[in-house]
C-alpha cells in the first residue's frame, strides 16, 4: 500500500482542524480506527505518531478505518452505505481467518441476499470479491518483502490450501506467485 508521510503541513492542517484542506486528505487514528477530514473536531489531543494519511476512502476502508461519524470524510452516507462501509473495513481486519457471506451476515445482523445486494449496489462487488482482493493485496506486499514462503503467505492471507492460492493468485495477478515474487526480488 502507497503510504503518505505526516508532513508538517498535513500535521498543521489536522491540528488546526484546517477546513481548506478538506478533500485533499484524509487521516486515520490508530487508536480509535476511525478516519477523519482535516477539520474534525473530534480528536484534540493527537500525537503526529497516532495518525495515518489516506488520499481517498478505498485506502482506509482497506487499512481497516471505518468513517468517523463526526465529520463524515466520505460524505453523509444512507444506512446502506454505512453497512457496506463497515463490512469492507471489517473484512479489511479479518482477511486471515475464514470469512463467509453468512458469517459476515450473522455478524452484522442482516441477512446474506442484503448483504450481497448492498455490497454490489454500492460498491460494485461482492463481499467475496473485496475479501479475495484484499487477501491478494496482502498477499503481493508479503511477496514483495521477500521474507516468507508461499505457503506460509497462503496461511496469514487466509487460504490454507497452497495449491488453491496459486490458482487464485494466477487468475487475479496474472502470473504465478513464485514468478511475482522474482520480479520484485
Ligand atoms: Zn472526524
Amino acid at each position: 500500500m502507497v503510504m503518505y508521510s505526516v508532513t508538517k503541513k498535513r500535521w498543521d492542517a489536522i491540528t488546526h482542524h484546517d477546513g481548506q484542506y478538506d478533500g485533499q486528505f484524509i487521516y486515520g487514528v490508530r487508536g480509535d480506527m476511525q478516519v477523519c477530514k482535516p477539520s474534525c473536531q473530534r480528536h484534540q489531543h493527537l500525537a503526529r505518531g497516532d495518525i495515518k494519511i489516506f488520499k481517498n476512502p478505498d485506502e482506509a476502508l482497506l487499512d481497516g478505518y471505518t468513517p468517523c461519524p463526526d465529520c463524515f470524510p466520505f460524505g453523509k452516507l444512507s444506512p446502506r452505505d454505512q453497512l457496506v462501509y463497515e463490512v469492507k473495513s471489517y473484512i479489511a481486519k479479518h482477511y486471515d481467518q475464514r470469512l463467509t457471506l453468512e458469517q459476515l451476515s450473522e455478524h452484522f445482523h442482516v441477512s446474506p441476499g442484503v448483504l450481497h445486494r448492498s455490497s454490489l449496489l454500492v460498491t460494485g462487488q461482492t463481499p467475496q470479491n473485496y475479501l479475495l482482493e484484499v487477501r491478494m493485496t496482502r498477499a503481493q506486499e508479503m511477496l514483495r518483502e521477500g521474507k516468507l514462503s508461499v505457503a506460509m503467505i497462503a496461511l496469514k492471507v487466509g487460504i490454507p490450501n497452497v495449491s488453491y492460492f496459486n490458482t487464485v493468485f494466477k487468475q487475479q495477478v496474472g502470473m504465478t506467485a513464485a514468478q511475482y515474487r522474482k520480479k520484485f526480488n
